[in-house]
C-alpha cells in the first residue's frame, strides 16, 4: 500500500471569500496586505469593512488559521509551494496564482458556474447575449420561481409594475432603519491603524469615518438578510427605482457588499427570498424583482468580466470620452455642487461609501456620460469609492451599460437620460436651485440641458442606433439647440 498520499494543502482566501463558502474544513491562511489599500485614493468606509472583515474572519478560524499583516502579498507566498486557492475574484489575482505554485480550485460565490456561462455564451452566434435570455436559462436551470417550464405567476418579468415613483409628499417611505451591525474591538483597532497609516502618509482616504454600517461577518449578513425579508423585501419591487432626499437606503437590501465579501451564498439569499413567497408573506413582484438582480445581474456582470475578457474595459471609448473627473467627485465633497440630485447623491456617498442603484446609474452614471467622463478611470472611481467596489463588479456596469463606452455589447443604447426622469423619480427637483422643465437661462436643470448637449456631441456616433433614432429627431427638432449647446460648453454652475 502507497504511504505517498499528498499532505493537506492551505487555503489561502481572499477579501471576496470569507464565508462558509469558501471553507471546507482544514488550514485557513488570510494574508492582509497593506499595499492593497495604498494604490489609490480609497473611500474610508471600504477600507474599514474591508480590514474588518478580513481580521473578523481570522479570529472566527481561531488556529486555523495563518492571519499575516505585511506590505505585499508575495511577502507570504513566494517560496511556499503548500497553498491552494479557490479561483480569485479578478484578472490580476488571477495571474498572480497562476505565475505560482499553488493549486487552483474552480471559483464559487456564484449562481452560475463559469464554464456553464460560456458554453451558453458560445451557443449564441449571432445573437446578442441578453440579460434577459440568461436570466430565464438561470430559473429554468434552477426550478427557482418555476411551475414546470413556466414562470411563477405565468410573467418572467414584472419590472412593469416595479417602476414607481415615491410616494408623493412623502420625505421617508416610512420603513423602519435597517438592521446596522455593532463595532466592537475589532473595528476599534481598524479605525487606529487606518489613522496611523493615514498620518504617515500610506494610505490616501475619502469620506467620512461614519460607524460600520455593512456586514463584516457571515452572522452578521444573517442577521443583514433575515432583517431586510422583514422590512423591506415588500417595498423592495415597487420603490426599486425611486430616489427619495430624505432616505438613503429606500427599500434597498444593502446586501451587495456583504455578498461581494463572499459572506452570503447568493442561492441562499435568493432560495430564502423565494420562500416568504411560498408562505405567501411577500408579493411576487418584490420576490421576482429581487431573485432577477441575484440570479440574473449579478451573475451576468460577473460571468461578462471573464467572457469579455481583460482588455475589455479600454478596448473602446465608443462615445470619444475623456474629460478628467472633477474635484467634486474625485475628493466626494458635496458643498460646491447645485444639482440638488448630484449633491445628495455625492454626500451620501461621502458618509456611507454607498449609493442604491438609481443614484448609480441615472444620477452619478448619467452626469458623467452627459460630460463625457473618461470611462476608465470613472470605473476606478467607482471600485474605489463604494463599499463594494470590487474590480469584477464594474466594467460591465460602467463601461457597458452605464457609459456606453463598449459601443453596444453590453447595452443596446446610452443611459441617458434629462431632469424630467429625475423628477418623476425622486423628490430632488422640488427642493433645487434649477427646473427640470427649463433648458435655457440661469435656471436651465444641468440634467436636462445636459441631454441635449450630449445628443449633440454624440450624435455622429449614435446615428445609426435605431434606439437612438428618436431622441435624434427630438435634437433636430430643438429650437434652440444652438444656445443649449453653447450655454452647456460654458456652464460653471452644477
Ligand atoms: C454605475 C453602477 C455602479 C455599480 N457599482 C456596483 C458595485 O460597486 N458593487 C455592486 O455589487 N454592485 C454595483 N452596481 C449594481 C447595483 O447598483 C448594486 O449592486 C446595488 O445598488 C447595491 O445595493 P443593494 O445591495 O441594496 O442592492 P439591491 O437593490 O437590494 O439589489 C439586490 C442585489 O442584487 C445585486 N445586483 C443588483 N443589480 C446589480 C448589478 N447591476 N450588478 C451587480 N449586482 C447587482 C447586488 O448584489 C444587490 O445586493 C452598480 C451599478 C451601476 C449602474
Ligand atoms: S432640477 Fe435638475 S439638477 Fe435639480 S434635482 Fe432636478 S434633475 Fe437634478
Amino acid at each position: 500500500m502507497s504511504t505517498n498520499r499528498a499532505a493537506p494543502r492551505t487555503r489561502w482566501v481572499f477579501a471576496g471569500q470569507l464565508g462558509p463558502l469558501f471553507d471546507d474544513g482544514g488550514r485557513m491562511l488570510i494574508v492582509e496586505a497593506r499595499s492593497v489599500f495604498g494604490r489609490r485614493p480609497m473611500h474610508r468606509a471600504k477600507a474599514h469593512l474591508l480590514l474588518s472583515a478580513l481580521r473578523h474572519r481570522a479570529a472566527a478560524l481561531g488556529d486555523r488559521v495563518e492571519y499575516h499583516r505585511v506590505e505585499r502579498y508575495a511577502d507570504v507566498v513566494d517560496g511556499r509551494d503548500d497553498l491552494e486557492v479557490i479561483d480569485p475574484t479578478s484578472w490580476a489575482a488571477r495571474r498572480f496564482v497562476r505565475r505560482r505554485p499553488i493549486a487552483i480550485l474552480p471559483s464559487r460565490g456564484f449562481v452560475t458556474a463559469e464554464d456553464d456561462f460560456r458554453r451558453w455564451a458560445d451557443s449564441r452566434t449571432g445573437q446578442r447575449m441578453l440579460l434577459e435570455d440568461f436570466y430565464r436559462t438561470v430559473r429554468r436551470r434552477t426550478g427557482i420561481l418555476m411551475r414546470g417550464d413556466q414562470p411563477e405567476g405565468g410573467r418572467w418579468n414584472y419590472d412593469h409594475d416595479n417602476r414607481n415613483p415615491p410616494p408623493k409628499h412623502a420625505a421617508r417611505l416610512g420603513l423602519p432603519d435597517p438592521w446596522w451591525p455593532e463595532e466592537d474591538d475589532i473595528d476599534a483597532e481598524v479605525r487606529t491603524d487606518l489613522d496611523r497609516w493615514e498620518r504617515e502618509g500610506r494610505v490616501t482616504l475619502v469620506g467620512d469615518d461614519g460607524p460600520r454600517r455593512f456586514a463584516a461577518t457571515p452572522e452578521e449578513a444573517q442577521h443583514a438578510l433575515a432583517d431586510f425579508i422583514q422590512t423591506r423585501l415588500n417595498d423592495f419591487g415597487p420603490f426599486e427605482d425611486a430616489m427619495l432626499s430624505g432616505d438613503w437606503t429606500m427599500a434597498h437590501s444593502q446586501l451587495s457588499a456583504p455578498l461581494n465579501l463572499g459572506l452570503l451564498d447568493p442561492l441562499d439569499v435568493v432560495e430564502t427570498v423565494v420562500a416568504e413567497y411560498h408562505a405567501g408573506r411577500a408579493p411576487l413582484s418584490s420576490v421576482e424583482g429581487f431573485a432577477r438582480q441575484i440570479l440574473g445581474w449579478r451573475d451576468y456582470v460577473w460571468h461578462l468580466y471573464w467572457y469579455l475578457g481583460e482588455g475589455y474595459p479600454t478596448a473602446r471609448n465608443a462615445l470619444g470620452a475623456h474629460t478628467p473627473l472633477p474635484r467634486a467627485f474625485r475628493e466626494l465633497d458635496p458643498a460646491a455642487i447645485e444639482s440638488a440630485c448630484l449633491r445628495e447623491t455625492i454626500d451620501g456617498m461621502r458618509r456611507h461609501g454607498w449609493a442604491h442603484h438609481i443614484q448609480r446609474l441615472m444620477v452619478l452614471g448619467n452626469w458623467a456620460l452627459q460630460h463625457g467622463y473618461d470611462p476608465v478611470a470613472l470605473n476606478q472611481w467607482f471600485v474605489d469609492m463604494f463599499v463594494d467596489g470590487t474590480p469584477w463588479v464594474m466594467p460591465a456596469n460602467v463601461i457597458g451599460m452605464s457609459q456606453h463606452a463598449d459601443g453596444g455589447v453590453v447595452a443596446t443604447k446610452p443611459y441617458v437620460s434629462g431632469g424630467a426622469y429625475i423628477d418623476r423619480m425622486s423628490d430632488y427637483c422640488a427642493g433645487c436651485a434649477f427646473d427640470p422643465k427649463v433648458r435655457l437661462g440661469e435656471q436651465a436643470c444641468p440634467f436636462t440641458a445636459g441631454y441635449w448637449a450630449f445628443l449633440d456631441r454624440v450624435e455622429p456616433r449614435i446615428r445609426d442606433n435605431p434606439r437612438m433614432a428618436q431622441p435624434l429627431a427630438g435634437l433636430r427638432r430643438l429650437a434652440d439647440r444652438a444656445a443649449v449647446v453653447d450655454q452647456e460648453r460654458r456652464r460653471e454652475r452644477w
